[in-house]
């Protein structure tokens, strides 16, 4: 590029803009922003953010936008000069904000809920501002420690054992593939050096329930689909124990190693709890590596009132817990906690001599996963911990079950709708009944569609679905600090008005 797009000469500094070169707002006159640029640019920014933060309730959650419309609307190739800061805010808010759903809107019922409080907006920043890398120790020694304390932090609030360590990984899915290496080093025979051909077949047990990130994890990790046996659940889809158990009896009678046992507290379709304590028991008496995949519901042991619902995780080799779920800090944010160091190194630590460090005793986080370069997660949830504290955390999930209990209450009275498992934690699994006449499945299931369909169409709020027993289901989550009453007011009002469409008000014909 010439000395002319870049508005500096070869030999000035690189922060040094040339004389006349336009004003600071122009941006490129120096290889970074001036403080001024930055400042400005951060003002709008903050500025934007309050309104945004404050109109969010007021947008339709899911956007209005066809497929490719964003994409059509963007240009094909960047722009070779630099834009002023101002008119990108603008398109942002023109172009982008209209094809965004809205995580943050208090109406955003659906999935696992993933809503950032003010104190992680404000860790990001700092996150952002600071921008180390927290590969090694000494890449950001306070990164790391920062990182070991808060860990431990979140252990000790959730109830945890002492010795139980952990590191903070961007998802569940890859604390889960991580803690996966870990089982599939122990289980299998020199995996590091030979890989898997030539040892022992090795296979995960998991739920039929369970989150596909296990599932995936096995495929990524070279066990295939085929080494993933899913363990039927009981009516409160919970994995049956004595099923586990022989599943993993014929596997070994065959020559297979049970690598892997992933057990749920807090499953994606119903939040139900696998029976732990029991799972553990066939763990520590198969050799088999314990994974509980607490990745939404694990938050909820902050409640002394809801430990017992966890018992048994205590015994488990690896757990994974995801604050960006259902504590408030921003996507991503997921703790891996793990009892034993030693099998993570063997399956991960690889130090090339460009990465090699005369530190002495220090924990090097690179070696607890796959990625080398690692955000300064850890801010998040200091910020979080400092700024909530373990009791404002906790009375949030309180009200978020209560909540979702009165939400199930209300649908439980409902003439138009049936709960389809126990409500667990802030999460209610439900569905329309067609009405008095007889119903194939197919028609119930189209209907449940539809009255979805109107529900979301409308944008008040939005509300997912799953499926159980081969049926499609409605589902509520709660989990967004930003949901109040009103707003599971309004979602019974609109599922109302959907199912009433749909099928009339009692007595008279549908739309
Ligand atoms: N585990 C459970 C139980 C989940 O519900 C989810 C996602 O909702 C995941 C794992 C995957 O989470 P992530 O998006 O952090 O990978």
């Amino acid at each position: 590029m010439s000395e002319r797009e870049h508005g500096v000469s070869a030999t000035d500094g690189v922060t040094t803009a040339r004389p006349g070169a336009g004003p600071p707002a122009a941006a490129g006159t120096t290889r970074d922003w001036s403080a001024e640029t930055l400042r400005d640019a951060l003002d709008r920014t903050s500025r934007w953010l309050l309104g945004y933060r404050e109109r969010v309730g007021s947008l339709p959650v899911l956007p209005r936008t066809a497929p490719g419309e964003i994409r059509a609307a963007l240009p094909a190739r960047a722009p070779r000069d630099p834009e002023p800061f101002e008119r990108v805010l603008e398109d942002f808010e023109r172009l982008i904000v209209p094809g965004l759903t809205h995580w943050n809107h208090p109406g955003f019922l659906a999935y696992f809920a993933s809503a950032t409080r003010g104190p992680s907006v404000a860790a990001e920043l700092m996150i952002a501002a600071v921008g180390v890398n927290a590969m090694l120790w000494r890449t950001s020694p306070a990164a790391t420690e920062l990182e070991l304390v808060v860990v431990d932090w979140l252990r000790e609030a959730l109830g945890l054992p002492e010795g139980l360590r952990g590191v903070i990984l961007d998802t569940a899915s890859t604390s889960s593939f991580t803690a996966l290496l870990a089982a599939r080093e122990r289980a299998g025979e020199r995996v590091r050096e030979t890989g898997l051909a030539g040892g022992p077949p090795l296979a995960v047990y998991v739920s039929d329930q369970a989150h596909s990130s296990l599932e995936k994890a096995a495929i990524a990790g070279g066990l295939g689909r085929a080494a993933v046996r899913r363990i039927p659940t009981d009516r409160g889809f919970r994995m049956d124990v004595d099923a586990l158990a022989r599943a993993i009896a014929d596997d070994r009678s065959r020559g297979v190693r049970p690598a892997l046992i992933g057990a749920t507290a807090g499953t994606t379709s119903t939040a139900s709890v696998d029976p732990v304590a029991p799972i553990a028991r066939v763990a520590e008496d198969t050799g088999a590596w314990l994974h509980v995949d607490a990745a939404y519901a694990g938050s909820a042991a902050l409640l002394p009132e809801l430990r017992d619902r966890f018992e048994g995780w205590e015994r488990a080799d690896s757990i994974v817990v995801n604050p960006h779920k259902w504590l408030g800090t921003s996507l991503d944010c997921s703790v891996l906690f793990f009892r034993d160091p030693a099998p993570f190194r063997e399956a991960l630590a690889l130090t090339p001599a460009y990465l090699a460090s005369e530190d002495g005793e220090v924990v090097n986080l690179m070696d607890f996963g796959l990625p080398l370069g690692r955000r300064f997660r850890a801010l998040k949830l200091w910020v979080l911990f400092r700024c909530v504290g373990v009791d404002g955390l906790a009375a949030s999930l309180r009200e978020d079950i209560e909540l979702a209990r009165r939400f199930a209450n209300r649908i439980e009275r409902h003439p138009r709708f049936r709960l389809l498992a126990p409500p667990s934690f802030s999460t209610v699994c439900f569905r329309a009944e067609p009405g008095a006449a007889p119903a194939t499945d197919e028609v119930a299931d189209a209907l449940n569609r539809r009255v979805l369909e109107r529900v979301n169409r409308r944008g008040r709020v939005f509300l997912s679905h799953t499926e159980l027993d081969g049926r499609y289901v409605l589902r509520l989550s709660i989990g967004s600090v930003h949901t109040r009453p009103t707003h599971v007011e309004e979602a019974l009002a609109e599922l109302d008005a959907a199912v009433e469409a749909e099928l009339g008000s009692p007595g008279g014909p549908g739309e």
